[in-house]
């Protein structure tokens, strides 16, 4: 990134800002010298002839912030989001301050996520990214607004018109009155009829896992509410479905679809590091909050890992997505974060065919010998090459020769800030 400028001191950044062009918002960030092992930037702004230095700290989780400011995972999503909003700022970013020829810089421990060759791609302004919607950061982030599991029945106002439904019940849209805000949710509605406590198990089951689970890539619980039927209350990704929703988008971009399968692969990232299994990844359950923003949902089969264990045990068989699980969930019942890159890939099948059914018209059994005689699913049309060479490494047939998120989610990167230039 051209506006990287690598370890320089205060006096340096302030001489290369006022060298040349001086435009309001030129900017450079640099790496300051750090107490410890805690790694820290600074971004340095030019307003008015003057440089104005903000300090950019990485918190325990790895997030990147200036102080009060949104976070970030990368310097590079900071920079795009400072580049047309100044929020907090004295102004938006606008040119980048050159490195001068002779330094080529090397990031010490690359906490970044970023190759140092690649410029920044120009911000789209009429592209909204996920950290400007109310969704981005958690409900819990204002630490006056006191965290409970709790949702009560009088903080919540239910609307008509559901968003969606399955065995368990319906799906509403809902307002949920915070201490100091209210937030729009989605209310997922257990059905009363018959009782059912294993239905209810497998809801709180479900409740207990999001709880634990914090990322912007991933539904959000905010609590639970237990009145005239059972709810669990959630973020609103008022989208939908992937699946659906390309369907019936077929103007939608390959790199838009890259841009989605990409924060779907963060939120997996974040799911292998908590050591969590997911166990149902499709397009069905990735939820859309815009166009632009992707968020993995569903838990309801998800199980956590105990710290020494790196895969589940399943005791049988059940009601299970056949077409979207590895060889062994179904030869061995072993469930891992390679079995869900395997499902990861069926996923990436469905978004760049636009929501087409995988393996259509085959039945489970005849999947699974497909599979086993070593052949796979062809490329979608138009599909871009790295993007079908990727999902056909996430099929590969040994979990421990699959790559995990930890390697599959900087590919995304990579290639989505490679064709965004
Ligand atoms: P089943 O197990 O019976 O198939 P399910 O567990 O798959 O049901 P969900 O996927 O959780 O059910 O929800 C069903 C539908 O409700 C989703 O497909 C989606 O359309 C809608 N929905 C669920 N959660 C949200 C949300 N947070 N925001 C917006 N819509 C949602």
């Amino acid at each position: 990134m051209p506006w990287f400028h690598g370890k320089i001191d205060r006096e340096d950044s302030e001489q290369r800002l006022l060298r040349s062009s001086r435009v309001n918002g030129k900017f450079l960030i640099r790496q300051r010298e750090n107490n410890g092992r805690n790694v820290s930037f600074a971004l340095c702004l030019l307003h008015n002839n003057q440089v104005m230095h903000y300090r950019i700290d990485k918190d325990r989780a790895g997030k990147l912030s200036i102080p009060d400011g949104k976070k970030f995972d990368t310097l590079w999503q900071l920079v795009e989001h400072y580049s047309y909003k100044p929020d907090g700022l004295l102004r938006v970013l606008t040119e980048t301050c050159p490195r001068p020829s002779h330094d080529s810089v090397v990031p010490v421990e690359n906490p970044y996520n970023f190759r140092s060759n690649l410029e920044l791609p120009k911000p789209n302004i009429t592209e909204a990214m996920p950290m400007d919607t109310q969704v981005y950061e958690s409900p819990y982030a204002d630490p006056e607004e006191l965290r409970s599991t709790t949702v009560k029945r009088s903080d919540l106002t239910l609307e008509d018109g559901e968003l969606g439904s399955g065995n368990f019940g319906t799906v509403l849209r809902g307002v949920y009155q915070m201490k100091k805000t209210q937030k729009i949710v989605a209310v997922k509605i257990l059905k009363n009829d018959d009782n059912n406590t294993a239905v209810k198990d497998e809801m709180l089951r479900e409740a207990s896992v999001m709880q634990q689970l914090d990322n912007p890539y991933i539904v959000r619980m905010i609590g639970i509410c237990e009145a005239e039927n059972l709810m669990l209350v959630m973020e609103l990704a008022e989208l939908g479905p992937l699946h659906k929703f390309l369907q019936k988008n077929k103007h939608i971009s390959m790199k838009n679809i890259t841009e989605l399968v990409h924060q779907v692969s963060m939120g997996m990232k974040y799911l292998e590091e908590h050591n969590f299994v997911h166990r149902d990844l499709a397009a069905r359950n990735v939820l859309l909050v815009t166009q632009h923003y992707a968020k993995i949902s569903d838990f309801g089969l998800s199980k956590a890992l105990a710290e020494e264990e790196n895969y589940y045990k399943a005791k049988g068989h059940g009601k299970w997505p056949l077409k979207w699980y590895a060889p062994e969930c179904m030869n061995y019942l072993k469930f891992s974060s390679k079995s869900d890159v395997w499902s990861f890939g069926v996923l990436m099948w469905e978004a760049f065919s636009y929501g087409q059914k995988p393996y259509k018209g085959m039945k489970g059994n005849e999947v699974i010998q497909m599979i086993e005689s070593g052949e796979r699913m062809s490329a979608p049309a138009d599909c871009p090459a790295e993007m079908y060479n990727l999902m056909r490494k996430c099929w590969t047939y040994k979990p421990d020769e699959r790559p995990g998120f930890s390697v599959v989610e900087p590919r995304l990167r990579h290639y989505y800030y490679d064709i965004s230039q």
